[in-house]
């Protein structure tokens, strides 16, 4: 019998836990109020729920927060924050907790799969925004040839809440402009979570963010990219790094499962013309992807779809035996992308010396430990 986290339970789950207490339906507005408007951190902070009610919450639930273990802080002002996950592997919110608080001996047991328990997040400040790239997965089983995170493997499902206390626990939470679901792991490898995070982040009752503020990456699991299409308004931002399917399967082993073809023609389905983005990140490797005819066949894959393409510069790391593009051959193939209509742009470079740059998280908690 596991204590539920309220923190990342959305209304509707919160509701169920209040019919299953007895308790009045309004009761769980008040609580997300306590937690996403005033956001406290303990129980009994939540003073106009009666003092039983309090009591038994503090029995059945408690509000997963935490702050960061550790912070490094790059020459270019990005910082990237390191989060221990302490609770139970993929422990579930609200509805599916009390299934599980209800399940009894069929619950499953407290404790990691293995692995380090560590996270991280990484606050990119860049004029009037600050932009804050998160953790969904505790490694990630996705194995890009070209990432570090990859390279660990997986060790776990992150919570909603435990997603969400990234947002919330940086010392830059109430100036953040922007959110990406880019940092460690596949958020289509965790939909549920990552959704009912989006949910908290944008509902009336939870945060109340702006969907467009929103932005949630997928190497391309097409099945779940679907659902993140048609259940949430969020941005979307796929990997896609190379067009050529043959060659992209030797930098993203997803694509001998899903390939881009296929999930760019499921993207086709829908109407991108209006607020609501897609955009497509390509990293570039020397010699591998970054020549005028790669270019041209990505214009052909992407013609007839309303979006937008990064170029994202490599970081060199000892680990991966692939060079970076030079500047030229970027801008090369940006101008090519844009004189076919295509918006490109070349991504700054960020957060590179202290390993926070694209396909560098490690979560190792080095300095941590120390
Ligand atoms: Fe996973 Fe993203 Fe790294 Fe690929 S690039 S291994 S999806 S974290």
């Amino acid at each position: 019998m596991h204590p539920i986290n309220l923190f990342g339970s959305t209304l509707e789950e919160l509701q169920e836990l209040c019919a299953a207490e007895g308790w009045p339906k309004f009761t769980a507005r008040q609580m997300c109020d306590w937690l996403y408007k005033k956001q406290v951190l303990a129980i009994d902070e939540m003073t106009n729920l009666s003092l039983k009610v309090r009591a038994r919450l503090k029995e059945v639930g408690y509000i997963g927060r935490s702050v960061p273990v550790d912070c490094q802080t790059s020459r270019d002002g990005t910082k990237k924050y390191l989060f221990r996950i302490d609770t139970p592997t993929g422990q579930p919110c609200g509805t599916d907790a009390l299934k599980t608080r209800q399940g009894g001996a069929d619950a499953p047991d407290a404790g990691h799969e293995g692995g380090h328990p560590f996270v991280e997040a990484v606050m990119i400040p860049d004029g009037d925004r600050a932009t804050l790239c998160i953790s969904c997965q505790r490694g990630c089983r996705m194995g890009c040839r070209f990432c570090v995170t990859g390279r660990q493997g997986f060790h776990g499902n992150l919570s909603a809440g435990e997603i969400l206390n990234q947002v919330l626990s940086v010392p830059e939470s109430s100036i953040l402009t922007n959110i990406v679901y880019m940092g460690m792991g596949e958020p289509m490898d965790n939909y549920d979570n990552v959704l009912r995070s989006t949910q908290v982040l944008t509902a009336e009752w939870g945060l109340g963010w702006s969907p467009r503020r929103l932005t949630v990456s997928s190497v391309g699991v097409t099945p779940m990219l679907r659902r993140l299409v048609e259940e949430s308004e969020c941005h979307v931002a796929v990997s896609l790094h190379n067009a050529y399917g043959a060659e992209r399967a030797v930098l993203k082993p997803m694509e001998r499962r899903y390939p881009v073809a296929g999930v760019v023609a499921m993207l086709k389905e829908y109407d991108w013309s209006g607020q609501r983005r897609i955009s497509f990140e390509y990293t570039m490797f020397k010699g591998v992807n970054d020549d005028l005819g790669h270019a041209a066949e990505l214009v052909r894959l992407l013609r007839g779809l309303h979006c937008r393409v990064n170029l994202i510069r490599f970081h060199e790391s000892a680990e991966v035996e692939l060079s970076a593009s030079g500047r030229e051959a970027m801008e090369h193939f940006r101008d090519y992308l844009n004189n076919h209509n295509i918006i490109c742009t070349i991504r700054a470079s960020r957060g590179e010396d202290i390993m926070a740059a694209c396909g560098l998280l490690a979560g190792d908690g080095a300095r941590a430990r120390q």
